[in-house]
């Protein structure tokens, strides 16, 4: 593999369980300053949200998705999972989210040192794990201009995510195999794997023993990792399969193509192409202000509208 493939391998978005589907908009854009960048539907649950948010871009590498379920039951999240979700921040920007944090009233769990960098623990309204992660290498990633955080400090994109296993080898091989993700290092239990992508490039492994868990609001339903295009996707389904797992067909989700495998060690796994991207369907300065259907749900766009709750941010 040639050095600036890996440049453009990893994390392609994150799919989290939530709650409230206003208390989510709230956080993640007027808190953490996030940006909406599609404002749509579960297309298995038309009659639930899918909202998105990222990057001043929405790029691959800072899609981080939430299925709002007003009535969803406090998850718990237990080994052969997605326990916490690592985000981007630029160098310098540790005392202005210390404060930002106080001040927006979420507790700062704690506040140490992961691989090698400064982070701060805390989690989102329905529980789930979040890690603001100082990273240089996003002080060049352009900021949101509508941000409500400064450009200093904004988030960037995904730094990686925490999987929690039983036992890592099985999936440090589909890391490494099918994602060009190289162990860098190791501490205790948890093991770093990265590529050079400078976001969404860090995958930790941590071993675990089993512990009660439940699915529910706060919990990650599943990780997707980067594809070029529909050829690579297709290439990688083969590997795959090779290795003994059993992945979907391709699926169309109008933002990107996807197939879907559960892994030996638990984590619903994800393939998603880079394109064609969320300014497929909406100007890419307008992004997530108004709800957008796939094309086959159209038809169904009144229904749809009178049972969602209005969301504002
Ligand atoms: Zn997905």
């Amino acid at each position: 593999m040639k050095q600036t493939d890996r440049q453009h391998k990893g994390i392609h978005h994150i799919s989290v369980l939530a709650g409230d589907a206003q208390r989510n908009a709230e956080f993640y854009v007027q808190k953490l300053g996030m940006r909406l960048v599609k404002k749509s539907v579960n297309q298995d649950d038309p009659g639930t949200y899918h909202l998105f948010y990222g990057n001043a871009e929405g790029s691959p590498g800072s899609g981080l998705t939430f299925f709002p379920w007003p009535m969803a039951r406090q998850g718990k999240p237990g080994v052969g999972e997605s326990v916490a979700v690592g985000l981007s921040v630029p160098s310098g920007s540790e005392n202005y989210w210390a404060e930002h944090l106080e001040s927006a009233g979420i507790r700062l769990d704690t506040y140490t040192d992961l691989f090698g960098k400064k982070a701060l623990f805390f989690r989102d309204p329905d529980g789930l794990q979040l890690i603001l992660v100082i990273d240089e290498r996003v002080d060049s990633i352009p900021h949101w201009e509508q941000s409500s955080v400064p450009s200093g400090a904004a988030i960037r994109g995904f730094w990686g995510t925490t999987l929690r296993l039983n036992d890592h080898t099985a999936t440090a091989a589909i890391l490494k195999e099918l994602f060009s993700f190289e162990e860098t290092a190791q501490d205790g239990r948890s093991r770093l794997y990265t590529t050079d992508a400078p976001i969404g490039g860090s995958v930790i492994l941590e071993e675990a023993d089993p512990m009660p868990s439940s699915n529910g609001r706060g919990t990650v339903h599943h990780v997707a990792f980067r594809a070029k295009d529909d050829e690579e996707l297709e290439s990688m389904r083969q590997k795959v399969i090779a290795m003994g797992m059993q992945p979907t067909a391709h699926i169309d989700r109008h933002w990107f193509h996807s197939i879907y495998f559960h892994t030996p060690g638990g984590v619903l796994f994800e393939i998603a192409t880079d394109g064609p991207g969320y300014a497929v369907d909406e100007d890419a300065d307008k992004l997530g202000q108004k709800l957008i259907l796939p094309p086959w749900l159209e038809s169904r766009r009144e229904t749809i509208e009178n049972r969602l709750p209005v969301i504002s941010v």
